[in-house]
């Protein structure tokens, strides 16, 4: 084991109460990793507080837990013996409390590989499918009981953060983790239908919307689908729409799928998804985002239709020549 990684288990050892955050905007794999290591932490008799930004995904909500999470941009870190920040590649996107330096030492526990090492102690694990399966490591080293609150926690993470199992992040490891959970009492068609199965009516009316409007490269290598600051008015959370890129992604001949979402008059947030071996994190971190390699996201100032015609245009020569693109910004 990394020496790193053993000061982490002696820092939760050491200490009696921490607390834990996660990036803005949460998802499946932020909530449930938050949960589970709350749950390993109350299970060895320590305090745990979780302080997010954004609220819970409504769809997240029936974790085990998750009405304890605090929504809040601000927290007292005085009394705490550590700040766990989990999911979380970089400072700017914790929950605010970090927007100066912390106080009290913070724990970095993340998989992407854009992950800045901004930790006083870093587990970052870019080969993990999700940050449920670090945190499932931190269990066993800890010697904590995978009862079922813990195990259904960490399935959901797995479960959410590998597409359900489909996506390149999945590993021997990550299915042989998820089928030790399944032995601990977790049922996976009572989370998958409560997770995928749930969406909203005016949701799903927008998913037709955004569909009927979707665009593609004059090759098809290329599509995407947006959201006008109208449309995402219309739904109860921006959460509602985070499948709706994969959709775009389905198209038999995208290599790239992209979603805009003009989160602000002015703003417009951006996920990019790929198929294969084309990076966009490498096109992320080129407009000050990141994420993995064939999930990744950033934020673009400008108007709507001023965004999608500067990012496609990247996008077409990202896809067509990925090296070239990337030394030539
Ligand atoms: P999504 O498109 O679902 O919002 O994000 C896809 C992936 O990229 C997630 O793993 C997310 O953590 C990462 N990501 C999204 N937006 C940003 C960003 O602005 N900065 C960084 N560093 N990562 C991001
Ligand atoms: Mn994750």
């Amino acid at each position: 084991m990394k020496r790193e990684h053993a000061a982490i288990l002696d820092c939760v050892r050491g200490g009696d109460r921490f607390l834990i955050t996660s990036h803005i905007n949460p998802d499946g794999d932020s909530v449930a990793s938050q949960l589970a290591l709350r749950c390993i932490l109350k299970s060895l008799g320590k305090g745990a507080v979780i302080v997010n930004r954004d609220p819970v995904p409504r769809v997240y909500r029936f974790l085990p837990g998750a009405e304890k999470i605090l929504t809040r941009r601000r927290h007292s870190l005085r009394p705490y013996s550590a700040l766990f920040v989990l999911d979380c590649g970089n400072p700017s996107r914790a929950s605010g409390l970090l927007d100066r330096k912390p106080p009290l030492p913070v724990v970095n526990i993340d998989h992407h590989v854009t992950n800045s090492l901004f930790g006083d102690l870093n587990w970052v694990d870019v080969k993990a499918s999700s940050t449920c399966e670090i945190i499932y490591d931190l269990a066993r080293h800890l010697g904590v009981d995978l009862e079922h609150d813990l195990a259904a926690n960490l399935y959901a993470g797995i479960l959410t953060d590998t597409g359900s199992f489909r996506y390149s992040s999945t590993t021997p490891r990550s299915m042989s983790i998820a089928g030790k959970l399944l032995r601990h009492g977790v049922d996976p068609h009572d989370l998958a239908e409560r997770i995928y199965e749930n969406a909203e009516y005016t949701s799903l009316r927008l998913l037709g919307k955004v569909l009927s409007r979707m665009g593609r490269s004059p090759n098809g290598r290329v599509s995407w689908v947006t959201f006008t600051y109208a449309d995402l008015s219309t739904l109860s959370n921006m959460a509602e729409t985070e499948e709706f890129v994969n959709y775009a992604r389905s198209l038999n001949t995208a290599r790239i799928a992209i979603g805009f979402k003009e989160v602000s008059p002015g703003d417009v947030r951006i996920s990019f998804r790929s198929k294969g071996d084309i990076n966009v994190a490498d096109l992320a971190a080129r407009y000050g985002g990141g994420g993995h390699r064939n999930a990744a996201g950033c934020t673009v100032s400008g108007s709507l239709r001023g965004v999608v015609n500067r990012i496609v245009t990247a996008a077409r020569a990202f896809v067509e020549n990925p090296q070239q693109a990337h030394r030539n910004p």
